[in-house]
């Protein structure tokens, strides 16, 4: 069944700009996020037939923050096939995505790939493998949504960094129970790369194009094969959206990855990839509108993964 989705982003901008997100806020623990306008909104969707609909801000870089954790992954799991599941494990948290508890009690070994000792793991695992690991997945990035001057931003990262050290806490914890491979700073300093990529929610919607398209990205090309993309849609939709994972499944019911700067991509497998952005956040670090967006969407169409 095809749908006006041009009408239906239309619908749901209207509502956002009329919706009181209140109680949202900006991530402010990484100060250089706090200073985006509360109002921006932007929504991408890239249908599998490749036509682009795109309503607000959607050619204005943002944070992607852990979004990067997914194709982070991927670029772990390219050089270590299924090795990468001894370092990590694929249950969703429960938990905040900076919490330390859980890698105290499981002696090291993050809970999942999308939370941020996960991810920290992953970042150590790509360092072992690739010649740049601070630049690896924005570069990977880049060619993925097709622009090759995808880049850090140097000001967040600079911020994350002073203001890391619940990260360098949860790499150092992980160290101890030696279960980290390379010096925590090497790690960390990637890690905080990675998040600090800036993107546009077009470029974002493209770059996760290959999860609603059993890993072939826009160009045509292979980024992973059929059966890791389902496995990477399958943690997107239990571990993606942090302690907010089950309402979200529950309210909209895709596959997800939200990140701190305000940003979410989702796919429906074999229908379309999106990319909405709005910085403002709820308490569990999703954008509040955002997923209010997402659930609109899966209203309008009628059909989640569901
Ligand atoms: N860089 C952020 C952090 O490490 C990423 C967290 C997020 O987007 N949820 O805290």
């Amino acid at each position: 069944m095809t749908h006006n989705y041009a009408a239906i982003l239309q619908d749901i901008s209207d509502a956002i700009h009329q919706t009181d997100f209140a109680d949202a806020r900006k991530a402010d623990y990484i100060p250089a996020l706090a200073s985006v306008p509360d109002d921006h909104f932007a929504m991408v969707l890239r249908t599998a037939g490749g036509n682009e609909l795109a309503i607000g801000q959607a050619d204005l870089p943002f944070s992607i923050q852990s979004i990067s954790k997914v194709f982070a992954l991927v670029l772990a799991q390219r050089a270590h096939g299924d090795e990468l599941w001894k370092a990590v494990r694929r249950e969703p948290s429960g938990s905040a995505f900076n919490s330390l508890i859980q890698l105290e009690q499981e002696h090291g070994i993050p809970r999942n790939p999308f939370i941020n000792a996960g991810a920290i793991r992953v970042a150590d695992l790509i360092a072992s493998r690739y010649a740049n690991p601070d630049r690896s997945v924005a570069e990977f990035l880049g060619q993925l949504c097709g622009n090759p001057g995808i880049r850090v931003d140097n000001d967040v990262y600079l911020s994350e960094d002073q203001h890391g050290d619940r990260n360098r806490a949860i790499a150092y914890l992980m160290k101890s129970f030696g279960k980290l491979d390379n010096p925590v700073e090497d790690v960390v300093r990637a890690y905080f790369k990675q998040c600090s990529v800036a993107m546009t929610a077009r470029e974002m919607a493209r770059a996760a194009f290959f999860l609603a398209n059993k890993g072939v990205g826009i160009d045509g090309r292979t980024v992973i094969a059929p059966e890791e993309t389902s496995r990477i849609n399958a943690l997107m939709l239990t571990c993606g959206m942090y302690d907010g994972v089950g309402d979200f499944a529950f309210t909209v019911g895709i596959p997800a990855k939200s990140g701190v700067g305000g940003g979410i991509i989702g796919v429906i497998p074999g229908e379309f990839s999106v990319c909405v952005w709005s910085p403002r956040l709820d308490t569990r670090g999703n954008s509040a509108a955002g997923i209010k967006a997402l659930e609109m969407l899966i209203r309008a169409i009628g059909r989640s993964v569901f």
